[in-house]
């Protein structure tokens, strides 16, 4: 577990140095477990930094956060919400806890997902978008075995509520406890999932357990899970991105010279500020 800033305690569950082209179009996974704030006044946080190449998914599970950035977005989202960031050509922003949570304490559980860009858009302009929970459609599924909300991509035909560049899912996935259910994924996509809380087993073979990613061979129509107990997950399958991937720190680009362009970029302030 390591911190970023002093307000997110976080593990770092897989990145693009070590899984990137595996995981490929997934860069990094942050996760930060449930963790109990006591009541303060200090802000909360990272204060402004820059990003580049690449999408920034932020799923709250418990607490609230706040966000603004230099494209002008902003937004607070608290448990069910979602930030989608895209940081495209290059953007800055800030992330805190808001200043009612940080005010009140309470337990904090959110998870930082980067989400590569082809390299044809890693120039597209920076963005952002709020999802609410009411803005997140959910699905039902079968025989009363949960259910799927749809923050990307679709599920049973419905579309997920985030714009997105590539072919990609993004599933809140909430299970039953002594319930199966079968997921229909794309051949050839990469499919990891994240278990946040629960004990699932997988295509009849492993069981995985709070904590755990589970990844998939990219062969293949679909997964099966059987809760053992009431189980949620955050499950990401999306078309592989077959470039280079060259990272440093928060620039993921596809070469050194353009991590190099990026730095220089950002030093002479052309990912913009964040307005006072
Ligand atoms: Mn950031």
């Amino acid at each position: 577990m390591h911190w970023v800033g002093n307000g997110f305690p976080v593990r770092s569950v897989f990145d693009y140095n070590g899984l990137g082209r595996e995981l490929s179009p997934f860069l990094l996974l942050d996760y930060a477990a449930p963790y109990q704030f006591p009541p303060g006044n200090e802000k909360r946080g990272v204060g402004g930094h820059p990003h580049k190449g690449f999408e920034t998914v932020t799923v709250a599970y418990q607490g609230e956060l706040e966000h603004r950035d230099s494209s002008g977005g902003s937004g607070k989202i608290g448990a069910g919400d979602v930030q989608w960031m895209t940081a495209g050509n290059g953007i800055v922003h800030e992330e805190f806890h808001s200043a009612d949570f940080a005010r009140h304490g309470g337990t904090l559980q959110m998870v930082q997902l980067w989400v590569n860009l082809r390299a044809q858009d890693k120039s597209a302009e920076a963005g952002y978008q709020t999802l609410l929970k009411v803005q997140i459609p959910t699905v039902e599924l079968p025989q009363d075995a949960g259910a799927v909300r749809v923050i990307a991509g679709d599920f049973a035909g419905q579309k997920g509520a985030a714009k997105t560049f590539t072919p990609i899912n993004v599933w809140d996935v909430n299970l039953r406890a002594g319930k199966a259910a079968e997921l229909p994924l794309p051949d050839g996509h990469t499919t990891t999932f994240l278990v946040l809380s629960g004990d699932v087993l997988v295509n009849g073979e492993k069981v995985a357990r709070a904590g755990d990613l589970a990844i998939f061979a990219r062969a293949g129509n679909g997964i099966r899970l059987e809760a053992k107990t009431e189980a949620k997950l955050l499950l990401m399958d999306g078309e592989p991105i077959d470039e280079p991937i060259v990272g440093h720190g928060p620039f993921v680009m596809n070469s050194r010279a353009e991590i190099q362009q990026a730095f220089e970029d950002y030093q002479l302030g052309k990912m913009g500020e964040i307005d006072a």
